[in-house]
């Protein structure tokens, strides 16, 4: 097949990870016989100092008519003065509502050799298999927020459209794994919550054979720790998605290891690693580059429909997960370029 994916390498680590993820296409488009065209764009920290615009108009153009996007990172300390008046995530948000992207899509599996790394005891995190599916554009974040002496206020709104489009989309993707969905809430204090709960209850009839669970936000907080293996899909609003992502991602081991997606837009998906632009270790070929190559392979099942593809990607990042030398934040000495070596020769060796 043809497809057009847009890459946007960003800030800090954010090219040397892009770079791995471009690499890992190329590779899969010459043995499964597709044509890949990679058009890289300005995003970011780089797209300020080169366009003075954190999502200048040529990228805008790019992502509107592309398949999927692969994004590296974007942000650092040279532009995170707050009294600057554009930021580099100002560039990310523009992409989220440019291409109406409305859920954050995280997986969490957990490999024996890595999962070793993390703070919790391995019979803990055997078998997690789990993913969050975040809802990314309404919100406490998104509200109106006032300021004055005595203090400040964040609004929270979300309309019933809002909150169906993410919860179906989390039921269709539970029905294609363990047809199990956990959404969680604060519906016992939040009014947005018992909205929140109402449409999940109410969509859950269009899916019988999915079981929907309910779960305050505060226990979930807990369960994550305690009993991680026994959740599948795990569907929730914004800010309780945001910090309950960053809290699943330490159990993986390293933040260098986890994909994201966010999709359910029209317009094309955007895949990258869950972790920032690490400006502690860019430039040094030290970044792990499979957070960016499992997002590839998200890329290629959910914008591409590569089925095969995907798994295909997925066994190569399994073998060298098991086998090969890692990046020093799994305990290795292998640069990125080593490990994207790594991952692309067993592509071209697996059967
Ligand atoms: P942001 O605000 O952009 O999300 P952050 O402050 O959350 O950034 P990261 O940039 O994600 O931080 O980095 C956090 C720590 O994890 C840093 O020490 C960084 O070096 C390390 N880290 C992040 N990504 C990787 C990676 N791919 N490989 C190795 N180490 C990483
Ligand atoms: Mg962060």
């Amino acid at each position: 097949m043809k497809a057009h994916i847009v890459v946007l390498p960003g800030d800090g680590i954010g090219p040397e990870v892009a770079s791995s993820g471009v690499a890992v296409l190329r590779q899969v488009a010459q043995r499964f016989g597709h044509a890949f065209a990679f058009d890289e764009h300005a995003i970011g920290g780089d797209a300020i100092d080169r366009f003075g615009d954190p999502l200048p108009p040529a990228t805008r153009e790019a992502l509107l008519a592309c398949d999927a996007v692969l994004l590296g990172a974007v942000g650092g300390p040279k532009w995170s003065d707050p009294s600057a008046s554009v930021r580099p995530e100002q560039g990310l948000l523009a992409m989220r509502k440019l291409l109406g992207v409305f859920a954050n899509v995280r997986p969490l599996k957990l490999h024996p050799r890595t999962a070793a790394l993390s703070p919790l005891k391995p019979e803990r995190t055997k078998d997690v298999d789990l993913v969050f599916v975040r809802e990314l554009t309404g919100g406490i974040y998104f509200g109106a927020k006032t300021r004055d002496a005595d203090g400040a206020t964040d609004e929270c709104r979300y309309s019933v459209a809002e909150v169906e489009r993410v919860v179906r989309h989390a039921f269709d993707l539970a029905r294609s794994r363990k047809r199990k969905l956990t959404s969680v809430d604060k519906a016992n204090v939040l009014e947005t919550s018992r909205l929140w709960r109402s449409v999940a209850t109410r969509v859950a009839a269009d899916y019988p054979d999915v079981e929907l669970e309910h779960q305050l936000v505060d226990s979930m907080a807990m369960h994550l720790l305690t009993r991680p293996a026994d959740y599948d899909v795990i569907v929730t609003e914004n800010m309780f998605g945001d910090i309950l992502t960053d809290e699943a991602s330490v159990l993986a081991g390293s933040l260098g290891l986890s994909p994201s997606a966010s999709v359910g837009g029209p317009g094309a998906g955007i895949y990258e690693p869950i972790h920032g632009s690490a400006p502690d270790i860019a430039g040094q070929s030290l970044a792990n580059p499979l957070g960016t190559i499992l997002s590839v392979a998200m890329l290629l099942r959910h914008s591409l429909g590569l089925q095969a593809e995907a798994e295909a990607v997925e066994a190569a990042v399994g073998q060298v997960l098991t086998h090969g030398n890692l990046t020093r934040d799994l305990g290795g000495t292998a640069t990125t370029h080593a490990v994207t070596r790594a991952v692309i020769d067993a592509l071209q060796t697996e059967t």
